[in-house]
């Protein structure tokens, strides 16, 4: 299957080859790890809804050496529980503007752009999927953003796309027969 964009057409091919060099995956929060519902609370507090099946998948790409970071526009008290539940060290919210923050992840790690997949679902999330050799758009996400994609999930966000993302990555990287043999002894 190809997907085509405003930098050219990607072969399944050529996917695989970006896929063996990813080191890292940035997600974006809302409409991503969740469905885009923001939920407030009597008390004003917020309440977001995170997907079990995504969390698996976080923790199998940690496992196999491929660092997990967040990185989310909105200020967000869940996001911070979410991340140290998934011992997910990297957990930015609050950047309006995503690029420097994409940036500062990638030199506090030692990675380039050519190690990185980058997964969004609306417009703040285009600046790091330009410089990300892998950008993902989940199934739901804007016409736009899905422009800049290398590959759009079958799961919208919140419903199993970051799930996808760490099976095809680490299928790829030939890592994921590794995490069947935790359950398949
Ligand atoms: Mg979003």
């Amino acid at each position: 299957m190809k997907h085509r964009n405003s930098r050219g057409v990607f072969s399944d091919r050529s996917a695989g080859k970006k896929l063996l060099s990813i080191r890292m995956v940035i997600t974006d929060v809302d409409g991503v790890l969740t469905d885009g519902s923001v939920v407030f609370n009597g008390d004003g507090t917020e309440s977001k809804t995170f997907n079990v099946r995504d969390g698996s998948g976080i923790k199998y790409l940690m496992r196999n050496g491929i660092t997990v970071a967040i990185l989310s526009a909105r200020e967000s008290a869940p996001v911070h529980h979410r991340a140290a539940n998934l011992g997910i060290k990297h957990c930015i919210t609050g950047a309006q503007d995503k690029l420097p923050a994409y940036r500062d992840l990638l030199e506090e790690n030692g990675l380039s752009d050519a190690e990185v997949c980058y997964v969004g679902d609306d417009l703040p999330d285009i600046p790091p999927m330009r410089c990300a050799s892998f950008p993902v758009a989940v199934a739901d996400a804007v016409a736009e953003v899905k422009e800049f994609a290398a590959w759009v999930t079958r799961a919208p966000g919140g419903r199993g796309a970051i799930r996808e993302v760490a099976e095809k990555i680490l299928k790829a990287q030939g890592k994921w027969c590794k995490v069947m043999e935790r359950y398949t002894p």
